[in-house]
């Protein structure tokens, strides 16, 4: 559906590259912000919020076969830290390079990527569609490629305490007196359990069970 849609020169990631023209060597340098679209980034992980400023830097160059798409992104990404799961943010940066190839060979009365012949390759390809391309397949893989799969609030963030769920990183001593008596309790049944298993072993439980085995034989 997306392939065919006619792109909308309105869409602020749709880029016009008629003024760049089709001399090969002409470049054009242009700058624009506009609203991260939805899900812009590692999802439930971290992201550029919905309709928070991303800004563009482009660098369109003419060449033979197209427009080469040169540019960097930048914007705030918020997450959250996969260990304390304090909100974390980050600015993220992101570059992504691509070429926009010309139609016209598919121009002659053919429909670009008509199933059969050249689908697979056409796939990966991106196509000028009168002119005009759209960013935003290429910037949501550079944002995905330039953030953390993994972010944390601190490099060395030690995480949560297993008992209370307390964020370890504001409260380096932090420690429960109760675990450790609750621990001794645990200890001591543990021991006498021991003691019990150890009864049992002397009565010989084990050598009848094998015994057992040697008769089915
Ligand atoms: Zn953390
Ligand atoms: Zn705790």
């Amino acid at each position: 559906m997306a392939q065919n849609a006619r792109l909308d020169h309105h869409d602020p990631l749709v880029f016009d590259t008629h003024e760049l023209g089709r001399r090969p060597g002409a470049l054009q340098r242009l700058t624009r912000t506009v609203e991260a679209p939805r899900d812009l980034g590692i999802q439930s992980v971290i992201g550029v919020p919905q309709g928070a400023p991303v800004e563009l830097e482009l660098r369109l160059e003419s060449v033979m076969e197209g427009v080469l798409v040169t540019g960097t992104a930048r914007a705030q990404a918020e997450g959250e830290c996969v260990r304390c799961l304090e909100p974390v943010g980050l600015e993220l940066e992101a570059d992504f390079q691509e070429l926009f190839s010309y139609p016209d060979a598919d121009d002659r009365g053919r429909v670009i990527a008509e199933p059969g012949d050249d689908a697979e390759d056409d796939e990966d390809r991106f196509y000028l569609e009168d002119g005009l391309f759209d960013l935003e397949p290429l910037l949501r893989d550079a944002v995905v490629l330039a953030l953390p799969m993994q972010p944390v609030c601190q490099d060395d963030c030690p995480g949560l305490c297993s008992e209370c769920g307390a964020r370890l990183a504001d409260d380096p001593d932090h420690h429960h007196d109760a675990v450790d008596i609750r621990w001794a309790a645990l200890q001591g049944l543990a021991g006498s359990l021991e003691d019990g298993e150890k009864d049992e072993m002397s009565g010989g439980a084990p050598q009848s069970a094998r015994a057992d085995e040697k008769q089915e034989k």
